[in-house]
C-alpha cells in the first residue's frame, strides 16, 4: 500500500533557500506573505492532503464516477472532502482579494497544488479547472460577469470548466462547430456538443460555470472565428441566486485508463443561454489565459505523481528482501538484503528523486516569475513575462513526461507487486499518463516552443533563460567546489545553444525540420534547465552545510544533484545528436509503407 507525506523540508528549501520567497512580502499585494504566514499555510496544506485527500485516492479510483439521470456522482467521500477543502479556504488561496480571494503568491500556490496532485490527482482536477476558469474570467470577463460569478467560484460553491474539444476537433480548434446565436437582450444561445470535458457535471458544487468556445454566425473560418462564452448549468439572477436550469446537460461520461474519480463528460448545449467573454472572434486569446495557467498546473500534476511514486518506491525498496548485495551481504542477520542495496534499484530511485526535486525547483522558478509580474520595475515585469511564456510548454511537457517515467520506475522497483492493483503504484502509472495528452499534447507543446516561442520578438523570450544561465556559468567558472556541477551544465548549455541555432536555421528552410526536432529539443532544453537548477541547489547546499545544521538534508541534496549531473544529464548528448541528424529519415519515408 502507498503512503504519502508532503515533502515540506524540500519545499521550504526550494521556496526560501533557493528562490528567496522570504522577500515576496516586498512585492505590492504580497505584504502579508512573510515566512511566518507561508510556513503554517504549507503545514495546513500538507495536513488536508495527507489526512483527507490521500485516503480517498484508491477508493476513488476503484469506485469511479457514475452517471444517473443526467447527474454525475463522484466517489464516496469526495463531497465531504470538498466541503472540508472549501471550509479551509483553499479554493480562494491564489485569487484576488477583490473577489474574496487571499491573494497568495504563485510560489506558495504551486507547492499546495503539488501536494494535492500527489495525494489525489482526480480530486485536484475539480478545483484546478475552477482556478483556470477564474484566471480567464477575471482577465477577460465584463465587470458584470465578474461581479456575479467570481465570488462564488472563489468560495468554491460554484466550479468551472473548459469546453474546447469536440469529437472531430481536438488539437485543431479551427475545426470547431458549436454555434452561438446573438439574442436581442445581449445574451447568446449556444448549440453543439463538447466531449472530454473534465468536471463537466458532478455533485460537488451548486452550479457549474462552463467556459465554451463557439462560433458566431458571421465568424470567419478557422481559429480567427472563435469566440468564448460563459454558460452556467443554472442561470443566475441579478442578486446572485440560482434560477432555472440552463439548456446544458451531460450526455455520457468516459470510461478511461486513469483519473477515474474525475468526471470526463460529453456536454450537450441545446440553445443554452450564454454570455460573451471578451471580444467577438477573439475567444482563443482569452482561452489561452486559461490554457497557460492550466498548462503550468498540468506540469505540476506530473511533478505530484513523480513525488508520490518516489515515496512509495523508496519505502518498498527498504522493506522488500531479495538477493544479496553484489559486494557482500549488508544485512546478514536477515534472510536476504533489502532491494535498496542493489545498484539498479538505486539507479531507479535516484532518477525519480532527481527528477522530482529538479522539477519542483523548475515549477517554483516559473511561479516566481509569475509573482514578479507585480514588480514595480517594468523591465523586471517584462523579463518575467518572457520567461513564463518561454517555459510554459517546457514545464507542461517535461514535467508530465517525467511524471510518467517516475511512475513507471516506481512500478519497476516494486516488480510484479507494482503491477498489482491493490498495491497502488499502478494507479500512479495510469493517472499520470493523461497529463502528457490533455491541455495540448506534449508534441504540440514542443511545436509551441520551436514554432512560436523561439521566433517571438526576434528571439527575445529565449534571452530570458539564456542570459541568466550564461551569466551564472561565467560567474561560477572559477569555483572549484562547484566545478563538478558547472562543467556539465556548461556542456549541456552549449549543446542547447547549438541546437537552437540549428532548429532555427533548418526550420526557416523547411518547417518540417523544426517539427521533426521539436520534442527532442524541448527535452534537451528542459534537462538543461534542470541542470541549471541542480547547480544552484548544490551551491546553496554546499554553503549551508558549512553551518553544520541539517547536515543530512544538504548532503543528500548535493549527492542527488551529483547523480543528476553524472547519470541523467548525459541524455542531452544523445538528444543533441538526434536533433542534428535532421528529419529527412522521417519525412522521406513513403506514407503508403506505414
Ligand atoms: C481525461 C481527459 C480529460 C480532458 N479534459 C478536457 C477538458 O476539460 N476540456 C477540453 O476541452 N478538452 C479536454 N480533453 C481533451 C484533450 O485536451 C484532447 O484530447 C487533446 O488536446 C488532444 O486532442 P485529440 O484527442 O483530439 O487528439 P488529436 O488532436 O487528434 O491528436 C492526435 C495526435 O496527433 C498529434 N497532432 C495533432 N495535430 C498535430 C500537429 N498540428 N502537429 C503535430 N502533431 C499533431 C497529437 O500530438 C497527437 O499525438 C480531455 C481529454 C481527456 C482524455
Amino acid at each position: 500500500m502507498m503512503s504519502y507525506k508532503a515533502p515540506l523540508r524540500d519545499m521550504r528549501f526550494v521556496l526560501f533557500e533557493l528562490m528567496g520567497a522570504g522577500e515576496l512580502a516586498s512585492l505590492p499585494g504580497y505584504e502579508d506573505f512573510t515566512r511566518d504566514l507561508i510556513d503554517p499555510v504549507l503545514e495546513q496544506g500538507a495536513k488536508i492532503c495527507e489526512e483527507v485527500l490521500f485516503p480517498l485516492n484508491r477508493s476513488g479510483d476503484e469506485e469511479g464516477c457514475t452517471l444517473e439521470n443526467g447527474l454525475v456522482r463522484t466517489p464516496k467521500g469526495f463531497q465531504e472532502a470538498y466541503r472540508i477543502y472549501c471550509e479551509g479556504g483553499w479554493p480562494s488561496l491564489a485569487c484576488d482579494p477583490e473577489f474574496g480571494g487571499q491573494g497568495a503568491p504563485h510560489m506558495l500556490g504551486v507547492m499546495i497544488e503539488e501536494m494535492m496532485c500527489s495525494a489525489n490527482l482526480s480530486f485536484g482536477l475539480y478545483p484546478g479547472l475552477t482556478q483556470g476558469a477564474y484566471v480567464c474570467l477575471s482577465g477577460y470577463g465584463s465587470d458584470e460577469l465578474k461581479r456575479i460569478y467570481l465570488p462564488k467560484m472563489v468560495e468554491g460553491v460554484w466550479s468551472g470548466t473548459m469546453c474546447l474539444t469536440e469529437p472531430h476537433c481536438g488539437t485543431d480548434l479551427g475545426l470547431l462547430r458549436t454555434r452561438a446565436k446573438p439574442q436581442a437582450d445581449g445574451s447568446y444561445r449556444l448549440s453543439g456538443s463538447k466531449m472530454f470535458i473534465s468536471a463537466g457535471e458532478h455533485d460537488l458544487t451548486e452550479n457549474i460555470v462552463h467556459l465554451v468556445l463557439a462560433r458566431l454566425p458571421d465568424a470567419p473560418k478557422g481559429v480567427k472565428g472563435i469566440s468564448l462564452f460563459l454558460c452556467p448549468k443554472y442561470l443566475v439572477h441579478e442578486d446572485g441566486s440560482l434560477g432555472a436550469r440552463n439548456g446544458v446537460s451531460c450526455g455520457s461520461i468516459e470510461h478511461k485508463m486513469g483519473i477515474k474519480a474525475s468526471a470526463t463528460c460529453v456536454m450537450n448545449f441545446d440553445e443554452a443561454t450564454a454570455f460573451l467573454i471578451g471580444e467577438p472572434h477573439k475567444g482563443l486569446r482569452a482561452m489561452f489565459a486559461m490554457m497557460n495557467a492550466e498548462r503550468l498546473a498540468v506540469g505540476v500534476q506530473g511533478l505530484g505523481v513523480a513525488e508520490a511514486a518516489y515515496q512509495g518506491a523508496a519505502a518498498y525498496a527498504r522493506e522488500r528482501l531479495q538477493g544479496r548485495s553484489l559486494s557482500g551481504a549488508k544485512h546478514p542477520e536477515k534472510p536476504a538484503d533489502p532491494i535498496i542495496v542493489h545498484p539498479d534499484v538505486r539507479r531507479m530511485l535516484l532518477t525519480q528523486r532527481a527528477y522530482a526535486e529538479g522539477c519542483r525547483a523548475l515549477a517554483a522558478l516559473a511561479a516566481k516569475q509569475l509573482d514578479l509580474g507585480r514588480h514595480s520595475d517594468p523591465a523586471v515585469r517584462r523579463d518575467a513575462e518572457d520567461f513564463v511564456a518561454l517555459v510554459t510548454p517546457i514545464v507542461k511537457a517535461l514535467l508530465t513526461d517525467l511524471g510518467t517515467e517516475c511512475a513507471n520506475l516506481g512500478m519497476q522497483i516494486m516488480g510484479g507487486h507494482g503491477y498489482i492493483r491493490e498495491n497502488g503504484m499502478e494507479q500512479y502509472v495510469r493517472d499520470a499518463r493523461i497529463a502528457q495528452i490533455y491541455e495540448g499534447t506534449n508534441g504540440v507543446q514542443a511545436l509551441d516552443l520551436v514554432g512560436r516561442k523561439l521566433p517571438a520578438h526576434a528571439g527575445r523570450l529565449l534571452r530570458a533563460f539564456f542570459h541568466p544561465v550564461s551569466a551564472y556559468i561565467e560567474a561560477k567558472a572559477g569555483d572549484k567546489e562547484l566545478a563538478e556541477f558547472v562543467q556539465p551544465l556548461a556542456k549541456s548549455f552549449q549543446r542547447l545553444q547549438q541546437a537552437t541555432a540549428q532548429v532555427a536555421r533548418a526550420g526557416m528552410r523547411d518547417p518540417d525540420e523544426a517539427g521533426a526536432a521539436a520534442s527532442e529539443y524541448l527535452r534537451l532544453f528542459g534537462l538543461t534547465a534542470l541542470a541549471y537548477l541542480w547547480t544552484r541547489m548544490a551551491e546553496v547546499s554546499l554553503a549551508a552545510r558549512q553551518t553544520g545544521e541539517d547536515e543530512k538534508f544538504y548532503a543528500a541534496k548535493i549527492a542527488t544533484g551529483r547523480f543528476y549531473m553524472q547519470r541523467v544529464l548525459p541524455q542531452t548528448s544523445g538528444l543533441f545528436s538526434s536533433i542534428m541528424a535532421g528529419g529527412r529519415t522521417m519525412m522521406a519515408f513513403d506514407e503508403a509503407a506505414f
